[in-house]
């Protein structure tokens, strides 16, 4: 089998130690942050691992207790040469801040997005048609949604907007995620891990991603080969789409 190029467009390397990193081999990774901190670990490990592109933010689930450090997280993501914003956006489930007070942050981000050309790698649990609409109403070039279980029928306007989701390891058992996978087009999806997160005793990690991507190529009718390629030029315009 000629070689195939992985991707995790969503993971938290943050939260492995380097040996589990390595151990990941060449998988390119997006490396999302959940606050300062977080941001600071991962742009380190970028500097340490070629494979690794290092996104900084702040998850709407740390919203209500980092707000004073919002200034810093973006001070960081337009001095340290990131590749992007994530994990940024909302979440009308678990989020502890009101749903407009992270409406009204997701909006500050996304007008530093559009000023400084960065992609951003969102969580918008339960807020899909919010994200999308202010994203193409600020006009922010690129976007991953990132575990998409939002309505099928958002999938057109997301591949109108040049707009991306990602197929996470738990589809094996979401059937949400299945029905998404059968109706998206080929050249909006991304593959990811969202490691080291565990759902429903399911252990995400991107060492899935090998049956994930057979799966899809599965799906699609597609050869391993031709699906892992296409995804990998997909993550290649999600990260260059806002340059
Ligand atoms: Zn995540």
């Amino acid at each position: 089998m000629s070689e195939v190029q992985l991707v995790d467009a969503h993971c938290h390397v943050h939260e492995y130690d380097e040996e589990e990193i390595r151990s990941f081999g060449n998988i390119r990774i997006a490396g999302v942050a959940m606050d300062l901190e977080s941001s600071g670990v991962t742009l380190e490990l970028a500097k340490k691992f070629g494979n690794i592109d290092p996104f900084v933010g702040l998850h709407p689930w740390n919203l209500h207790k980092n707000v004073d450090k919002l200034e810093q997280i973006k001070t960081l993501a337009v001095t340290s040469g990131v590749a992007g914003l994530g994990e940024v956006g909302v979440d009308v489930r678990f989020a502890k801040a009101s749903f407009k007070e992270q409406l009204n942050i997701f909006k500050e981000i996304c007008g530093l997005a559009v000023e400084h050309g960065l992609p951003l790698n969102v969580h918008a649990l339960g807020g899909w048609d919010d994200v999308l609409n202010i994203c193409v109403r600020l006009g922010v070039k690129s976007l991953l949604l990132h575990w998409y279980t939002g309505p099928v029928g958002l999938l057109k306007v997301i591949r109108d907007a040049g707009y991306f989701i990602s197929i996470n390891p738990a589809i094996v058992i979401q059937q949400k995620q299945m029905q998404i996978l059968r109706e998206a087009d080929i050249n909006v999806i991304l593959t990811e891990s969202d490691g080291p997160y565990s759902y429903r005793g399911l252990n995400l990690s991107p060492r899935s991603l090998p049956n994930l991507v057979q799966l899809i190529s599965e799906v699609k009718n597609l050869t391993l080969e031709e699906t892992s390629r296409i995804i990998y030029d997909n993550y290649l315009r999600f990260l260059q789409a806002s340059r």
